[in-house]
């Protein structure tokens, strides 16, 4: 296989748009010029990568080769499975449950985003489900504080599992360290996987979709010690067990493909930009950067998110007023700005700018805020 030579910093948009989108989102073009090359002949075998058998060795080599960098940027040692699996992150949270609720036992949930929400739908039909901590209910959007200890968080000793959200993605608010506890702790780092170090091997099972930080949409990079994912309930058929798709080396029946290859190509440029400290310091100027305008508009722009975990990927506000804000859509899109727009059933903007967006994007925003805010304040 031959292996990318990325460049070090993401590139300017395509064709003048920067794309604030929350997922899919905006992809480096390198990565997205190498894929063009390969959907016509993957690694020279002549055939082209949706047209390649998942047992071919190309495709193999591929799988590995991902599997490989992902085990590098995460850390992890050999007790840790990285598993390639089917769907999205919504439906291994519905796997999470099948495996670990269906024969008894609790799951402790940190509701501090709509996907820890949706975690929670999955979960609840299947087990118990013990809300852990609360961090929508009020005005502001907020996680557990790190500095209480797990003091905040309520959950039962015997429970089978502590699920949280690192990267709220739709309310902007982040963890900035996995929340305390001592049961087995499963992360969704579908939004802010390798946008910072993170302590992988602190976690029973990480679970990130593609579609932000690794690409196409569709398929789960799941981490995970071997011996949980061995302790599952036997209660289910080999395709819904994380085990089996782990023993079958992510190719228990026919993978997505596609998926897997974009992935693995996402860590590799990952890893060209120096890993996620290196991008951890490009994140917090871009965001840095929205979340200071937002501090300094006098009050025109507010935001939703607790100041003390604001997300360094999905900066969220708001003007107060629907009407404001959709003008500042329509206005923000003649500048080249789309996909601005919140999360439905929380509205106003949200700035989604992941490891690939371009610094200069964050700082035409910040122009068309300013500008914006003076003609309208
Ligand atoms: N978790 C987080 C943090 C997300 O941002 C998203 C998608 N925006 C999901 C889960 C859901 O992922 P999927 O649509 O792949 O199920």
């Amino acid at each position: 296989m031959t292996t990318a030579a990325f460049a070090t910093a993401p590139a300017e948009p395509r064709l003048g748009v920067y794309n604030f989108s929350a997922g899919p989102s905006h992809m480096p073009i390198e990565v997205v010029d190498r894929v063009r090359d390969e959907l016509m002949d993957l690694s020279e075998s002549g055939i082209g990568l949706l047209e390649h058998s998942h047992r071919g060795r190309q495709y193999l080599d591929a799988n590995a080769e991902a599997e490989a960098v992902i085990r590098r940027l995460t850390g992890v040692g050999d007790d840790f499975a990285v598993i390639f699996m089917p769907g999205g992150a919504t439906v291994n949270f519905g796997f999470l449950a099948l495996n670990f609720l269906q024969d008894g036992g609790t799951g402790v949930y940190l509701d501090t985003s709509i996907w820890a929400r949706k975690a929670i739908d999955e979960a609840a039909p299947i087990g118990t489900v013990h809300i852990g901590f609360e961090g929508r209910g009020g005005d502001i959007f907020t996680c557990p504080d790190p500095a209480k200890g797990g003091a905040d968080i309520d959950a039962p000793a015997d429970a089978r599992y502590l699920f949280y959200c690192a990267n709220n993605t739709g309310e902007g608010t982040w963890y900035d360290a996995p929340p305390t506890t001592d049961l087995p702790m499963i992360g969704d780092l579908t939004s802010d996987i390798f946008s910072r170090p993170w302590p992988f091997e602190r976690h029973a099972m990480t679970i990130a979709a593609g579609q932000k930080n690794l690409g196409a949409a569709g398929c789960s990079v799941v981490v995970a010690k071997r011996d949980f994912i061995e302790s599952a309930s036997t209660r289910l058929g080999p395709i819904l067990r994380f085990a089996d798709h782990e023993k079958a080396d992510s190719v228990l029946n026919t993978p997505p493909t596609f998926a897997v290859r974009v992935i693995g190509l996402m860590a590799e440029w990952t890893e060209a930009q120096g890993g996620p400290a290196a991008i951890a310091a490009r994140n917090a100027e871009k965001a840095g950067m929205v979340w200071r305008t937002v501090d300094q508009s006098g009050g025109f722009y507010r935001s939703r998110a607790d100041v003390r975990c604001r997300s360094n990927l999905n900066v969220t506000f708001h003007t107060g007023d629907a009407a404001i804000d959709a003008r500042f859509l329509a206005e923000a899109r003649t500048h080249g700005l789309e996909n601005l727009g919140g999360l439905a059933g929380i509205g106003g903007m949200r700035a989604s700018m992941y490891n690939a967006f371009p610094v200069r994007g964050a700082e035409i925003l910040v122009e068309f805020m300013r500008d914006f805010a003076t003609r309208n304040g």
